[in-house]
């Protein structure tokens, strides 16, 4: 069997008063990701994970931010597209693993929901899609709330 592995990297500003979608899910915090689309850091680690398992460029590439087509639209679209894509060259997801890297707030809560808007969007199980968190222990751009990191790696396989 013909596996590949992928990975993707993502960073975001946090603004305050703006909203914070991660994986989906509407975060409660006084401050939120800024940037194209819904700015959701952990969705977009995923799609550039997919894409690199698959060579296909990365989501720049396939949803340029100058294209009014992706303004505002959910992050779990651009995801659904990115299996699409690796469906029509014969790909199927195995599984994601996640790691997002931020002080506040604490994500543990959202992450059954999380998996529950990526399993539906991806098509795979919640059981192969693992999130986690960390902080950046108080340092940085990161410890000082001026942004948030997602990584992703996935598994692809051929059918
Ligand atoms: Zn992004």
């Amino acid at each position: 069997m013909k596996i590949k592995v992928g990975f993707g990297f993502d960073v975001h500003q946090l603004k305050d008063g703006h909203p914070f979608v991660m994986g989906g899910v509407q975060l409660e915090h006084h401050a939120g990701a800024f940037g194209h689309s819904d700015a959701d850091v952990l969705v977009h680690a995923i799609c550039d994970a997919l894409l690199g398992a698959a060579n296909l460029e990365d989501i720049g590439y396939h949803f340029p931010n100058t294209d009014d087509r992706w303004r505002g639209i959910s992050s779990l679209v651009l995801l659904a597209e990115c299996v699409k894509l690796l469906d029509e060259r014969g790909w199927t997801l195995g599984n994601i693993d996640a790691m997002l890297c931020l002080e506040a707030p604490k994500i543990k809560p959202y992450i059954p929901a999380m998996k529950q808007h990526i399993s539906a969007a991806a098509g795979i199980t919640e059981d192969d899609i693992s999130i986690k968190a960390t902080t950046n222990e108080t340092m940085g751009f990161i410890g000082r709330e001026e942004g948030v990191v997602a990584y992703a790696v996935c598994l692809i396989e051929r059918k």
